[in-house]
C-alpha cells in the first residue's frame, strides 16, 4: 500500500513536469488532491505521509509562485553569481549572435518540438518564371560547360560563357525587378546554383558569389537610395563584376581581428575638398577579384581627429571601390584546388574614398559586422548548402549507374554487400541533405534570417558533400583516379575542401557556432538571463532575471523528466502528428529534443562561462542539434513528397543514421562529463533502458542500394534538380549506357542461362550470335546488348595522353612561376 500512494506521488508531480503544466495550475491541482485525499481519508486508509507531502509540496511550489518571496531569497543571491559566471562576449560575437532569427531551432532546444507546426509550413515550390530560367537559360548554361576544357585548357570560363552569363542576368538573381535583376526565390536561387553545381564548379561558384554575400545583398538591405539606384542596376546586367574581401593574412576565421584601416579625413577628390577616408589593405583568397571592376570591402573606421563626433574607434565598415581607383592593387589569380573560379588578392595603399562610398553613407559607419553577420545568416543558406546536394545527387546519379554498369566477378559491383555500403550512404546522405535544404529555404523564403540553421546547413551539407564523394571515388576505384575528360568525379572530389573552409570553416562552425550560438540565440531562456545581467542592476533587470531563471528552472526539470519517462516509455508516451510506420520517428525525435534539452543545460549550468573554451562538448553537441534537424527536415520532406512508400528506405537509413548520430553525440558528452558522477546520473535520465538506437540496418542499406542501381521514381526524386546530360560527355555515356545495361539485362539473363557464360565487352558478340540463332534471345533484345556493351566499355574506358603532352604542360606550369609565393604571403611572412 505504501509502495502504491509513493508511486502515485511520484508519478503526480512528474505528470506535471512532463506536460509543463504552468506553476499556478500545478499548485492548483496539487491543493486540490491534498484537500481530496484529506477528506477520503474518513473512508479509505490514506497514510498520513503521503497527505503531508501532498501538502507540502503544494506549500513548496506555491513559496516559488510568491515572486517577491522568490527574488529575495533566490533570484536575487543568483543574480550576482551569474554575472560572474556568464560568458563574456566581444562585440563582435553580441553582434554575430544578435544577427538573424530563430526558427524550427528554438522548437528543437525546448524539447517539445511542435511538429504540426512543421507540417503546417508550406511545401517548397518554384514560380513559373523560375521553372522557365532553369528550362532555358540554365539548361543552355549547362550545356556550354565543358569541364575538362575549362580547367585544363582555359583555367577559366570560356568568354562566350562570361557574356551568356551576364545577358541572362545570372547575377542578379538576388536583385528586385524594377532595378532590371531576376529576384527570384531562395528556392529558385539554390535551384540555379545546385544545377550549374552539378555540371561545372568554377561556373556554380562564378554565378553564386554575386548572389551571396556581397555587394548585392549589402546594397539591397542597407545601401543609401543613390547607392541602390546607381549600382544595382549595374551589377544586374553585369556591368559591374562584384567581389567581396573579408579575410586578411592575419585574419581568416577570425576575421573581425582584420588589421585593414580607413581613417575618417578630408581630402580633394575629382577636384573637390570632401570627407572620406584613407584606406589600407590587404586581403587574400577573395573570389572574383581578379576579373572584378566592384570591390566591396571590410575595414576598421577610426576618427582620430574627431571629424565624426567624439567616438575614435568607429569598428568594422564596409565601402564599395571601384577597382580602377588609384591605389587599387588587384588582378593577380590564387589557384584554388580543383576549380579555375576567379580568386585572388587585393592590396590597397593609401587609398582615398569619399564617404558615400560607405555602404549606407557614414551613418553606417561602424555598423559592417552586423551588416554581414546579418547577410551570412540568410546566405549561408543557400549557395554552398546547393552546391553540396549538387554534389550528393551527381554522386547519387553516377555511382549508382557505374556500380550497375561495372562487373567484376560477373556481377555488378552494386550487388556486393561491401558496395551497398557506400551506395546507401550516398542516397541516405544525399536525401538528408536535400531534405535540410529545401527546410531552410522555406524558412527564408518566409523573410526568416535562421543563422544557426544556416551554420548547420554549411556545415553539415558540405560535410555529407565530402563523405558522398569520397564513397563515390571509391566505388568508382580507378575510373574516379584517372583524370582527363572521361572523369566526372575527380574534380570534385579535388575541390571538396574549398566548400569546407569558405563561409565560416567547418571545424570552427561545428565546434564553436553550432551549439555556441544556438544554445544563447535558440534557447527559451538563456538570452534572457544573459540581457538581465549584462547591464545596470537594477530593480528592473532583477525582475527580469527573476523571471527567466524561474521558466528556465521549471523548463530543465520537464525536461529531464520527459527525457526519463520517454526513455523508460520507448517514447510511446508522446504523440506523433502522422500514423503510419515512420510515425515512430516523430516520436524518437522528441525524446533525443527533451534529452538534449536537459542535457545541454546541465551543461551549461556546470560550466558557465567557461562552456565557451570547451570545443570537443560544444561539437558533440552541436552533432546533437544537427541531426535533430536533419531528422526533422526528413520527416517534413516525406510528407511534403506525399508519403511514397518506395522512399521508406531511404527516409529508414536517413532517420537511422540521424538518431545513431544523437545517441553517439549525447553518449560522448556524458562519458566527458564535466562533473564523472553527474555524468552517470545523467546517463540514467537520458538512457535509462540502455542505448536505443545501432543505425541503418543491413536489410536497410540493401534497399537503398537497390534504389539507386535500377530507375525508378525513388531515383528520380532523389537526384531532382541536377543536370542530366544526354549528350556524348562524361555524364552523358553513363547516362546512356545504364538505361541499356538495364533494357539489355533480361537478355543477358536468358544468354548466360541458355549458354551457361556470363556476357561481357570482351565476348558478347560471339554469345549474342549463338544466342540469337539458337532462339534464346530476338534480334531486337541482340541488338540491345550489343549496344548496352558497347556503351558499358565506352564508360568503362579511362584517358590516356602522349608522355610529351603531360610533361610538357607539368613543364610549362614551373615555368610560368606557379611556385612563386604571392606578394601577401611574402609581406605578412606566412610561408
Ligand atoms: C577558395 C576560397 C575562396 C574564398 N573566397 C573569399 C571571398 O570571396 N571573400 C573573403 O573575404 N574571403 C574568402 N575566402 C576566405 C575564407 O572565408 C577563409 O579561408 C576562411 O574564413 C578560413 O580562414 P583561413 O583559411 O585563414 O583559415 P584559419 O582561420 O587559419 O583556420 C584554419 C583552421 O582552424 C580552424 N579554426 C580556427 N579558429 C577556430 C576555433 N576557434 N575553433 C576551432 N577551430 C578553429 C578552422 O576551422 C580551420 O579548420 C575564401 C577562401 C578560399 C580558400
Amino acid at each position: 500500500m505504501t509502495a502504491l500512494f509513493l508511486v502515485l506521488l511520484v508519478f503526480s508531480v512528474l505528470l506535471l513536469a512532463y506536460y509543463r503544466i504552468p506553476l499556478l495550475i500545478s499548485i492548483a491541482i496539487l491543493a486540490g488532491l491534498t484537500f481530496a485525499f484529506t477528506e477520503l481519508r474518513h473512508f479509505y486508509d490514506i497514510p498520513a505521509w503521503f497527505r503531508w507531502s501532498l501538502g507540502i509540496a503544494t506549500v513548496s511550489l506555491a513559496g516559488f509562485a510568491v515572486k517577491p518571496l522568490r527574488r529575495l531569497f533566490i533570484s536575487n543571491r543568483l543574480f550576482s553569481l551569474y554575472r560572474k559566471v556568464m560568458p563574456k562576449l566581444s562585440s563582435t560575437e553580441r553582434e554575430a549572435l544578435e544577427a538573424g532569427t530563430v526558427w524550427w531551432d528554438a522548437e528543437l532546444f525546448s524539447g517539445k518540438p511542435r511538429w504540426r507546426r512543421l507540417l503546417r509550413q508550406p511545401a517548397p515550390a518554384l514560380s513559373e518564371r523560375e521553372q522557365a530560367f532553369i528550362n532555358g537559360p540554365v539548361e543552355e548554361l549547362c550545356l556550354m560547360l565543358d569541364d575538362w576544357e575549362i580547367s585544363e585548357k582555359h583555367k577559366n570560363l570560356p568568354e562566350p560563357v562570361w557574356q551568356f552569363i551576364r545577358e541572362n542576368r545570372f547575377f542578379s538573381m538576388i536583385i528586385p525587378k524594377e532595378f532590371g535583376g531576376l529576384e527570384f526565390s531562395a528556392q529558385g536561387n539554390s535551384a540555379v546554383v545546385m544545377k550549374i553545381a552539378s555540371r561545372n564548379l568554377t561556373a556554380a561558384v562564378t554565378i553564386m558569389v554575386p548572389n551571396s554575400l556581397g555587394p548585392g545583398e549589402l546594397l539591397l538591405h542597407y545601401g543609401t537610395d543613390e547607392q541602390k539606384n546607381y549600382y544595382l542596376p549595374r551589377l544586374a546586367s553585369g556591368q559591374e563584376i562584384p567581389c567581396f574581401a573579408l579575410t586578411s593574412p592575419l585574419a581568416g576565421s577570425d576575421a573581425g581581428a582584420m588589421p585593414d584601416t580607413g581613417i575618417v579625413c578630408r581630402d580633394v577628390f575629382e577636384g573637390e575638398e570632401v570627407l572620406g577616408l584613407r584606406v589600407n589593405w590587404n586581403k587574400r583568397y577573395i573570389t572574383l577579384a581578379p576579373v572584378a571592376t566592384l570591390l566591396g570591402l571590410a575595414f576598421k573606421a577610426y576618427d582620430p581627429d574627431g571629424l565624426l563626433g567624439d567616438t575614435k574607434d568607429l569598428g568594422i565598415s564596409c565601402a564599395l571601390i571601384p577597382v580602377n581607383t588609384s591605389g587599387v592593387e588587384i588582378g593577380n589569380r590564387h589557384m584554388p584546388v580543383g576549380a579555375v573560379f576567379m580568386n585572388g588578392p587585393t592590396r590597397g595603399k593609401d587609398v582615398f574614398i569619399p564617404m558615400d562610398w560607405v555602404i549606407g553613407g557614414a551613418q553606417r559607419l561602424g555598423q559592417g559586422w552586423r551588416m554581414l553577420m546579418q547577410s551570412l545568416a540568410a546566405g549561408r543558406a543557400i549557395s554552398l548548402p546547393s552546391l553540396g546536394v549538387a554534389g550528393g545527387k551527381m554522386s547519387s546519379m553516377m555511382t549508382g549507374a557505374y556500380a550497375r554498369i561495372r562487373t567484376q566477378f560477373d556481377v555488378p559491383i552494386g550487388y556486393f554487400g561491401g558496395i551497398e555500403e557506400p551506395l546507401s550512404r550516398i542516397g541516405g546522405r544525399t536525401y538528408r541533405m536535400d531534405a535540410a535544404r529545401v527546410l531552410t529555404l522555406i524558412a527564408l523564403d518566409q523573410g526568416e534570417k535562421p543563422g544557426v540553421l544556416s551554420a548547420i546547413n554549411k556545415y553539415q551539407l558540405t560535410e555529407g558533400n565530402r563523405q558522398c564523394i569520397i564513397d563515390a571515388m571509391d566505388v568508382h576505384g580507378g575510373k574516379g583516379i584517372i583524370q582527363g575528360p572521361n572523369n566526372y568525379l575527380a574534380r570534385t572530389y579535388q575541390a571538396l575542401p574549398i566548400s569546407i573552409t569558405v563561409e565560416g570553416a567547418n571545424i570552427l562552425t561545428r565546434s564553436m557556432i553550432i551549439f555556441g550560438q544556438g544554445a544563447i540565440r535558440a534557447h527559451p531562456c538563456l538570452l534572457k538571463e544573459m540581457n538581465a545581467v549584462s547591464g545596470i542592476a537594477n530593480s528592473q533587470a532583477r525582475r527580469s532575471f527573476d523571471n527567466a531563471l524561474f521558466t528556465h528552472i521549471g523548463f530543465s526539470l520537464s525536461n529531464m523528466v520527459r527525457s526519463l519517462l520517454l526513455g523508460l516509455t520507448g517514447s510511446l508516451m508522446t504523440p506523433a502528428p502522422v500514423t503510419g510506420p515512420h510515425a515512430k520517428y516523430y516520436r524518437q525525435l522528441s525524446r533525443m529534443s527533451a534529452a538534449f534539452a536537459f542535457m545541454a543545460d546541465s551543461v551549461l549550468v556546470l560550466l558557465g562561462g567557461k562552456f565557451k573554451f570547451k570545443e570537443k562538448l560544444s561539437g558533440r553537441l552541436a552533432d546533437v542539434l544537427i541531426h535533430l534537424y536533419m531528422g526533422s527536415a526528413m520527416l517534413k520532406r516525406f510528407e511534403d513528397d506525399g508519403r511514397p512508400a518506395s522512399d521508406m528506405p531511404l527516409l529508414q537509413w536517413g532517420m537511422e543514421d540521424s538518431l545513431y548520430a544523437i545517441q553517439q553525440g549525447l553518449l560522448g558528452v556524458i562519458q566527458n562529463f564535466p562533473v564523472p558522477l553527474l555524468g552517470r546520473i545523467v546517463r540514467l535520465m537520458v538512457f535509462p533502458l540502455g542505448l536505443p538506437h545501432t543505425g541503418p540496418s543491413d536489410i536497410t542499406v540493401k534497399e537503398v542500394a537497390r534504389l539507386l542501381l535500377s530507375e525508378n521514381e525513388s531515383r528520380d526524386r532523389l537526384t531532382q534538380g541536377v543536370f542530366v546530360s544526354d549528350s556524348d560527355d562524361a555524364t552523358g555515356r553513363v547516362n546512356k549506357a545504364f538505361h541499356l545495361v538495364l533494357e539489355a539485362q533480361a537478355a543477358e539473363r536468358a544468354i548466360k542461362n541458355a549458354l551457361q557464360q556470363s556476357v561481357n565487352f570482351e565476348n558478347y558478340e560471339g554469345l549474342v550470335k549463338r544466342a540469337t540463332e539458337s532462339g534464346v534471345i530476338t534480334e531486337e533484345q541482340a541488338t540491345m546488348v550489343r549496344l548496352a556493351q558497347k556503351a558499358s566499355a565506352r564508360v568503362i574506358a579511362v584517358d590516356d595522353f602522349p608522355r610529351e603532352t603531360v610533361e610538357q604542360a607539368v613543364t610549362s606550369a614551373v615555368e610560368s612561376g606557379a611556385h612563386e609565393p604571392t606578394k601577401t604571403d611574402k609581406q605578412t611572412g606566412t610561408l
